[in-house]
């Protein structure tokens, strides 16, 4: 079969003369391509959220206190105020007592002074009123027994219970910065700074384009049933990835393997921040992607990095409307899409969201058994851990065969192997790109 003519309706566009991809391999090590990504990737601009809705964004600017929290000496226990030299040496046959002024709960003033011998009933957060240096939990003390007094029986709160003004944030003190992903324990920790717009840096808008005349969405899923299609499981999957990594996903569809419809489909990808194509990107005559970003007068970076899965993942820029966008395409196979996303895309919508943290976090585990990774290739093997992190062993999720997507469930795990190993003992240390919490 002659090879398809490219007809965008844009310049004259040359006959491609060859059949299978001529463009010749940039083989970049993985650290050389992702340091070629990172390069190109800023925070975006900053916005402001409601609190309420700000978890998992990163913040645009540092949060400082501008209150004293707390605002008073307040009170840990339910218990009675009182001065700590009034029951050193109390107990259960040699009580001290004292005489129960009245009482102060949270919200009240601390009113007057304790005075000698004397206690103030007090509830948890109430302010310590002065004079007075220990709360006595209420367990310790007969509850007042005999109306007016107070039996302490044990002086193991002597200097104890009392949580001072602004143990926990004073003004100017740095709460969170800027970077940081907003979690839910950072939302009290904001409201606690009287935030409540917060000030974030706007997620990324990502256009997901997935490619392949054997393709199918759910429309089309009873052809998939009938068994002459394959379903599009990774546009559904990326789409989950971007989401997962803050991002907004958005997915235009499935583009047949025709340079027209493929360049229809780009354009209409035009607002979002990046692209990401899925498929098309390696060597068959199929495989149309990178010919018509060309026509499309697409900056190329790099295609094709030492790794697998994945080595035919590439990353360049489209000239749009007064800017560039990021283009990435990763290759079709289901556990490639997967493993070059989370190296490559997750990193980049990681700054572009302006969180300092862009890195998934690395541990070390032992291998459950022997393993083998003969190329001269960086192998992220799909895994699962056993054990606890200090000392987990990691299992491969079931053959690493780049085109099987039932394994990614319970990839818990990408084992990085180097590409000057080729061969692992069972017990061996190796580095894991925790995916997800086992
Ligand atoms: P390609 O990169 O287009 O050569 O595709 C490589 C392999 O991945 C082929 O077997 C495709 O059928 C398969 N594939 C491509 N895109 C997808 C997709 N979106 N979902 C599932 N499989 C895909
Ligand atoms: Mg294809």
């Amino acid at each position: 079969m002659g090879p398809r003519p490219l007809h965008l309706g844009l310049a004259p566009v040359p006959l491609v003369t060859r059949s299978f991809e001529s463009r010749s391999a940039d083989w970049l090590s993985v650290d050389e391509a992702l340091q070629r990504v990172m390069k190109g990737a800023a925070p975006l601009e900053a916005q402001n959220v409601p609190l309420s809705s700000s978890v998992g964004f990163a913040l645009s600017e540092d949060v400082v206190a501008g209150v004293t929290l707390p605002p008073w000496d307040n009170s840990a226990m339910d218990g009675y105020a009182v001065r700590a030299e009034d029951i050193r040496g109390a107990s259960v046959s040699s009580p001290a007592g004292l005489t129960v002024t009245r009482q102060v709960r949270a919200g009240d003033p601390p009113g007057p002074s304790v005075g000698k011998e004397e206690a103030v009933r007090i509830m948890t957060g109430a302010p310590v009123p002065p004079g007075a240096d220990s709360v006595v939990r209420v367990e310790d003390t007969d509850a007042e027994g005999e109306g007016g007094t107070v039996q302490i029986l044990n002086d193991r709160d002597a200097e104890h219970n009392v949580r001072p003004a602004g143990q926990d944030m004073r003004p100017g003190e740095l709460l969170l910065a800027r970077g940081h992903t907003v979690s839910p324990g950072s939302t009290g920790v904001l409201a606690a700074a009287g935030v409540d717009q917060v000030p974030v840096c706007r997620p990324a808008s990502v256009a997901i384009l997935t490619t392949g005349d054997e393709l199918r969405g759910p429309d089309g899923f009873a052809d998939v049933r009938a068994g002459t299609a394959i379903p599009d499981s990774n546009g559904p999957m990326v789409a989950a990835m971007i989401a997962e990594a803050g991002g907004l996903p958005t997915h235009l569809g499935i583009a047949g393997d025709d340079a027209e419809a493929l360049a229809a489909r780009i354009e209409e990808a035009a607002d979002a921040d990046v692209l990401v194509t899925i498929g098309g990107a390696s060597m068959g005559e199929a495989d149309l992607v990178k010919r018509v970003l060309d026509e499309l007068g697409y900056e190329h970076d790099f295609w094709r990095v030492r790794m697998r899965p994945g080595s035919p993942v590439g990353f360049g820029w489209l000239p749009r409307a007064g800017r560039r966008q990021p283009v990435f395409s990763l290759p079709g196979n289901p556990a490639s899409a997967f493993v070059t996303f989370e190296v490559f895309v997750r990193p980049f919508l990681r700054r572009l969201g302006g969180h300092t943290t862009t890195e998934r976090r690395k541990i070390m585990c032992r291998t459950a058994a022997p393993l083998r990774t003969p190329a001269s290739l960086t192998y992220f093997l799909r895994v699962a851990l056993d054990g606890s992190d200090s000392d987990a062993t990691v299992r491969l999720t079931g053959s690493q065969g780049s085109g099987l997507v039932s394994g990614l469930a319970r990839t818990e795990g990408l084992t990085i192997i180097e590409k000057d190993v080729s061969e692992l003992q069972e017990g061996d240390e190796v580095t894991v790109m925790l995916i997800r919490e086992p």
